[in-house]
């Protein structure tokens, strides 16, 4: 999941979605233009623009809040929480596991609603307290947007639909009922698709009659729940199958690694044309330096080859283009998306003890799901 890292709360790392921004904008501008001119005609322009934009801060703080409220549960319940990803419509919290029982399952997704109606119990008292006076008037309909919003969020988590909160009660309840966190997931995940489907519908029944802008919202909502709860689904299977598997029961040994004074034609010659792997460790003396691939081999031109040599070209050694020997297989697997390479260096103090490549792990992946079928 691609997103824009902000800062770290319970030592959970909080990003942003790229697709937040925009509709950070839209939300502001619609609040700016539409809900806050509507409700409160009396107040200039300039107030609706910060109405809109301070409505629009506090709609992320709120989607925050519940987020961090699963986190909060999770951990309690023994869950460790990587990363919360901020989207259009609330969060994807990123446990380290799926929870071992539907008791925790279900505490965890309850924590996220109820925090969303808490919040909107509070901004609705504190906007009957200022409604009082009329000078607040700006803070009152501030309040009372952020206390509808907060609801809303309660209500559209409680779509039970998997990967929503809801959806989570419901595969929480069937878990219990059958024992198969594979069958739930299974129903609760179709359940989302089908509730999709159904706000799909509605949507453009709402269109038909003429409401454009809300039967499109709602068009919108219901597509982005049938693809969240088909990725859901997904990943979770993959999640399953790859629990607890760690980086040394996949990678290979026997790891054939170049040494970074090489020229690239010999790179070519004696490795590329002899071997059939995309990428090698760089090596100097025992220590590796770094990772040569064909991707930054192409990047150069062939009069170049017989000058550059390959600590010259290679792709310097980071965090992210490296694995140890415990790495767990999702991580490992979310490595390789993130940087585009399939075939990592698994190092152990500074020396090369394996490799590891994309398809090593699906390969596991096919196994185990075609047994569990
Ligand atoms: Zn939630």
């Amino acid at each position: 999941m691609k997103g824009f890292k902000l800062f770290r709360v319970l030592g959970i790392q909080i990003s942003l979605n790229y697709t937040w921004f925009i509709v950070f904008g839209l939300i502001a501008w619609s609040l700016a233009f539409g809900y806050f001119p509507y409700h409160f005609p009396s107040l200039g322009r300039p107030a609706h623009w910060i109405m809109g934009f301070l409505g629009a801060l506090f709609l992320f703080l709120s989607v925050l809040f519940h987020e961090l409220t699963h986190s909060y549960i999770a951990k309690r319940e023994g869950i460790e929480v990587r990363e919360i990803t901020l989207f259009i419509f609330g969060g994807v919290s990123q446990l380290a596991k799926e929870p071992e029982d539907p008791r925790k399952e279900l505490k965890i997704a309850m924590g996220g609603p109820l925090s969303s109606l808490f919040l909107a119990l509070i901004f609705w008292i504190l906007s009957r307290m200022t409604s009082q006076a009329p000078d607040l008037l700006l803070v009152t309909g501030l309040l009372g947007y952020l206390a509808f919003i907060n609801l809303s969020l309660a209500v559209f988590n409680l779509i039970p639909g998997f990967p929503l909160d809801g959806g989570r009660v419901l595969r929480a309840i069937y878990w219990k009922k059958t024992g198969s966190l594979r069958a739930a997931t299974k129903i609760a995940s179709d359940s989302g698709k089908w509730v999709g489907v159904g706000i799909i519908l509605l949507g453009l029944f709402l269109i038909l009659m003429g409401n454009l802008i809300g039967g499109f919202w709602f068009v919108i909502i219901g597509m982005f729940l049938r693809s969240a709860a088909e990725g859901g689904y997904q990943q979770a299977i993959m999640k399953g199958a790859l629990e607890g598997v760690k980086v040394r029961e996949l990678m290979s040994r026997g790891v054939i690694s170049v040494p970074s004074s090489l020229r690239l034609d010999r790179l070519v010659e004696d490795y590329y044309l002899l071997h059939k792997h995309i990428a090698y460790p760089v090596t100097e003396g025992e220590k590796i330096v770094g990772l040569i691939t064909l991707k930054r081999l192409k990047e150069i031109s062939r009069d170049q080859w017989l000058q550059k040599t390959v600590g010259e070209v290679m792709m310097s050694l980071r965090e992210e283009i490296l694995l140890g020997p415990e790495t767990e297989a999702v991580d490992a697997l979310q490595k390789m998306i993130k940087s585009g390479e399939g075939r990592l260096p698994v190092v152990q103090e500074g020396r090369v003890v394996g490799m590891l490549t994309r398809r090593d792990i699906l390969n596991l992946l096919e196994i185990k799901t075609d047994l569990t079928e």
